[in-house]
């Protein structure tokens, strides 16, 4: 990276020759919290819904809930399910276990109630927190005595809202309660948490403990958890930090719609949030009118998203009506930025979206681009401090390319994960020459800014020639009409693979397929041209949020057999 061509503020801070674990040093991830409540221990730590918990609050029910926890029986290094959407239980809970060196399993409130089988047998644990809602609790429920799941910890949805839970609707999906249990096996928060706090500490080796237990298809689909240790989460807050122009402690307040299952959130809203003392300002799932309603009133300072967000934010009819001038800083994740998506959001809000870039194996954040200095378009910008970028041959996954050329972009770094629980096949084969492999390909530029290509498996192959779906992507967008799109390579009996657009239009606009090819031909080679063009009212999502190819990608290959 060449120090004059850009200005980030932690280059200042951290001069290049910086020993990271001097910069950096690990420790429990549990010292934010303390940290927090004895700092900044009259402050807003989350505004759930109009519901305001100060840090000391927070930091007390986190001691009785350790205490709690420690009272039925979760013991160091035991795991601890949580099964939540957000709520302030997703921040209590997450710190109590951690306190006393029990390990986290996020589990996603809308996952299939196969996988959610799965994830508890493959973790094995013992112990979930749930709500009482029963969207959630009839999936727990149904989990005892049929897994090593041997208890359920429910939290009453209406013990965290300013207003009669009957007004929740539809915030979030179902109102409806669930019929809870009556058994030794079903443990309520309110009786757990009923202590003095004074739970027994716990030493815990920072470096050696995991602090959660992130489950990911990785690179190969298959489900497993990365084991993202104490010190891997410290560090990655620490590096936001560093990467934040100069915050203003105890007085920033962080949008918290993103689910806090995921890595991203996990991360960027809550554990950076709780370093900096800032408000995190919650809600218990994406509703764009809300979304904008809070915006407009609660006035966050920083609003992580993923890109569907921001273009739906953009294309809300009254965007322009709403006031976004307390944001100051925008960061995109976990999927690529679409230009035309920036643009638009960046014009009608006049704040600064930037790009950044991370998975579940690194804590999850490697690279963003500058807050302040030069932002690249197009780009995830540069690593955070303590963090290398290296471009290796796709062909033998080690030899390191030349500036510029294309290769799997490998990371090191204090946020890199320990490894795949209980899968060390996996584990040496993503971290391979001691480096983490992301499945992604990309390059660096002159600077050392990297540019995300596409996923390797995403690759389309067609004649023999690369095609990345993610550069015919991009070309549709440029379409005004276009609102999403997405790009997969379908079986073709001459070429091997051919390209497929899926595209939903915005509200109200009319395009022809053959218009589209006509307005693509001007920006694409014709072997990556779409060969079908579909539209669709709606496009297949990942539960964070992310177009997902997968069902696309199973529709197209099912209709090809049954041809
Ligand atoms: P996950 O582990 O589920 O969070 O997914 C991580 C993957 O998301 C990465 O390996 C990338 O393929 C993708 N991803 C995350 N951020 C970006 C970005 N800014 N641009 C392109 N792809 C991204």
């Amino acid at each position: 990276v060449q120090a004059d061509a850009i200005d980030p503020v932690w280059l200042k801070r951290y001069p290049a020759d910086v020993d990271w674990r001097q910069a950096f040093p690990p420790a429990p991830l549990t010292s934010l919290m303390d940290h927090a409540v004895a700092t900044y221990g009259n402050r807003p730590a989350v505004d759930f819904l109009g519901k305001i918990m100060t840090y000391e609050q927070i930091g007390r029910l986190v001691a009785q809930a350790a205490k709690g926890l420690q009272q039925i029986g979760v013991k160091q290094g035991d795991r601890v399910g949580l099964f939540l959407p957000n709520t302030p239980y997703s921040i209590i809970y997450y710190y109590a276990a951690l306190t006393i060196g029990a390990t986290i399993v996020n589990f996603n409130p809308l996952y299939a109630p196969r996988e959610i089988e799965h994830q508890v047998n493959d973790s094995g644990i013992r112990v979930m927190v749930t709500l009482d809602l029963a969207v959630v609790y009839d999936k727990a429920q149904a989990l005892l005595g049929k897994t090593c799941l041997e208890r359920i910890v429910v939290c009453p949805m209406a013990g965290v809202l300013p207003f009669p839970k009957n007004l929740l609707f539809p915030l979030v999906k179902s109102k409806e309660i669930g019929r809870i249990e009556k058994s030794a096996r079903i443990v309520h928060h309110k009786g757990l948490v009923r202590n003095d706090g004074r739970f027994a500490p716990v030493p815990i080796d920072p470096e050696a403990t995991v602090a959660v237990l992130q489950y990911t298809g990785g690179t190969t689909g298959l489900p497993k958890g990365a084991m993202l240790t104490h010190a891997n989460l410290l560090a990655n807050a620490r590096q936001l930090e560093a990467w934040f122009p100069a915050g203003r402690p105890g007085e920033e307040r962080t949008m918290v719609v993103l689910p806090l299952f995921h890595v991203f959130a996990m991360t960027v809203c809550m554990n950076y949030s709780i370093l900096a003392g800032a408000c995190m300002i919650m809600l218990p799932r994406f509703d764009l009118d809300q979304v904008l309603d809070t915006l407009a009133k609660k006035k966050p300072s920083l609003f992580p998203g993923v890109p569907t967000m921001y273009t739906a934010i953009a294309n809300h009819p009254k965007i322009r009506e709403v006031d976004l001038s307390s944001i100051n800083y925008c960061l995109s994740g976990g999927a690529p930025l679409p230009l035309e998506v920036k643009h638009i959001f960046e014009k009608l809000t006049g704040c600064t979206l930037v790009e950044g870039y991370g998975l579940t194996e690194t804590s999850p954040v490697t690279h963003c681009n500058p807050f302040t200095g030069v932002s690249k378009e197009g780009s995830i910008g540069l690593p955070m401090p303590g963090t290398t970028i290296e471009i290796v041959d796709l062909e033998d996954g080690q030899t390191l390319m030349p500036q510029g050329e294309r290769g799997e972009i490998c990371i090191r770094g204090p946020q890199v994960m320990a490894g795949y629980w209980n899968k060390p096949e996996e584990t040496a084969r993503a971290m391979s020459g001691g480096r983490l492999h992301t499945g992604d390909v990309g390059y660096l530029d002159e600077d050392g800014y990297a540019f995300i290509v596409d996923r390797i498996k995403d690759l389309i192959i067609a004649g023999g020639y690369n095609v990345y779906p993610r550069m015919v992507e991009e070309a549709i967008y440029l379409h005004d009409s276009v609102e999403e799109c997405t790009v997969i390579g379908i079986p073709d009996e001459y070429r091997g693979q051919t390209v497929k657009a899926f595209v939903k239009l915005r509200e109200g606009a009319i395009l022809t397929a053959a218009e589209l090819t006509a307005f693509l031909k001007e920006r694409l080679s014709p072997i990556e041209m779409p060969k079908q063009i579909e539209f669709r009212d709606a496009l297949p999502k990942t539960l964070i949020g992310k177009l997902s190819k997968k069902e696309l990608v199973q529709e197209e290959t099912e209709k090809y057999k049954a041809r």
